[in-house]
């Protein structure tokens, strides 16, 4: 047998095939009750393993949904069985043990299709994971919980994704002409809409560069940005945040150099920016990608029935636990958030022609 292994997003992979095919999967977390070791007798070949690598990495990325690889799973016929109708559930949604059972015509055995799936030695390309409760209980997972919730949680989120980019096309954020009004642009829009940012940033035109803003006074700020409102607390936001800017002699490069942490702590530290704001220049000035919680994002995915911690940052880190590291993914799905939370996800939502409305608890409870 020959074997491979490499690192992603959400633990290490060992692949373990030979010219039958791929014969295991295993998910190196740590966690869990599946016992793996490398056999002596096995070969390191990552050329072998190539194609599985691919594959498996564009599902990581979000690119891919379903395998087409050569399979050797070793077990029983009736494992083999379970393991074949888990095949069959679709990319994002979960089903459970009683209807994978029914589906392989006995819907007594829930218990026994639980054991063929533990057993399961190809897991993602098999993809047990979206397998649950009656309740919609997690129950177990060979290995570990964690990641199992981490993989649901992909597949929901890159399935929305994937949904509102094929309805709205790209949206190509920020709508600034420079990395510097993108800055300045994410200070205004606090509290207001974008029209009276773009009448506030028309207003400094010809000044939006930091040395030449550096130069206005305050007052001067204010006065021009007064269509934005709380136009004299963001003229001393705008003031702090050149300040900051300064340390890096204006220059981008500069603080794109530094890592996405010390930025954040850095930025939340200026009066003025808080934790939007800064996610919103991390990733659309800075090219640390993070997810953006504002209230869109919030609105929608706590409808389509994600459980969202309350707190800003909790919420941040489960998404961004969840979809590739991709500054692209980051761009885009905020946007695209928005775009739905302006057209459809409103306070009274028009669910009829929403893009994501098959999978949302929120339609499915008000209009059942
Ligand atoms: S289906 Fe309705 S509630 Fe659900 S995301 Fe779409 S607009 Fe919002």
């Amino acid at each position: 047998m020959n074997y491979s292994r490499w690192e992603t997003q959400f633990c290490e992979i060992i692949a373990v095939g030979d010219e039958e095919g791929l014969a295991i999967l295993h998910l190196n977390t740590g966690e869990g009750k599946r016992v793996f070791e490398i056999s002596d007798q096995w070969v390191r070949d990552d050329d072998f393993f190539s194609e599985v690598r691919t594959q498996v990495d564009e599902y990581m990325a979000g690119r891919r949904g379903d395998f087409s690889l050569k399979l050797n799973p070793r077990g029983t016929d009736y494992q083999k069985k379970v393991w074949l109708a888990l095949t069959k559930i679709p990319y994002g949604e979960l089903a459970t043990y009683k209807s994978i059972a029914k589906a392989i015509g006995n819907e007594k055995a829930s218990r026994a299709v639980g054991m063929a799936n533990s057993k399961n030695p190809i897991p993602i390309i098999v993809p047990c994971h979206r397998v649950v409760g009656a309740s919609g209980k997690l129950t177990g997972f060979a290995h570990g919980l964690k990641i199992k919730e981490e993989l649901i949680l992909h597949e929901k989120l890159m399935g929305i994704y994937h949904r509102l980019f094929d309805a709205f096309g790209p949206q190509g954020w920020w709508p600034a002409k420079t990395d510097f009004e993108m800055m300045i642009g994410a200070i205004l829009v606090q509290n207001t809409n974008w029209g009276n940012v773009e009448r506030a940033l028309n207003n400094l035109n010809g000044e939006l560069t930091p040395q030449r803003l550096e130069k206005l006074s305050e007052d001067e700020i204010a006065k021009r940005i007064r269509p934005s409102g709380y136009y004299r607390q963001k003229a001393k936001k705008i003031k702090a945040f050149l300040d900051w800017y300064a340390g890096y002699g204006y220059q981008i490069e500069k603080v794109r150099a530094r890592d996405g942490e010390t930025l954040r702590r850095e930025l939340l530290g200026v009066n003025g920016i808080g934790r939007e704001t800064a996610d919103c220049m991390l990733t659309y000035a800075f090219e640390k990608p993070c997810f953006i919680v504002d209230a869109y994002a919030r609105r929608i995915l706590e409808r389509v029935g994600l459980e969202m911690p309350k707190e800003y940052d909790a919420s941040r880190e489960k998404i961004e636990s969840a979809i590739p590291r991709d500054l692209v993914i980051y761009n885009e799905f905020h946007a695209l958030l928005v775009q739905l939370g302006k057209k459809n996800c409103k306070k009274n939502p028009n669910c009829q022609e929403c893009p994501i409305a098959k999978r949302c608890s929120y339609k499915k409870k008000i209009f059942v």
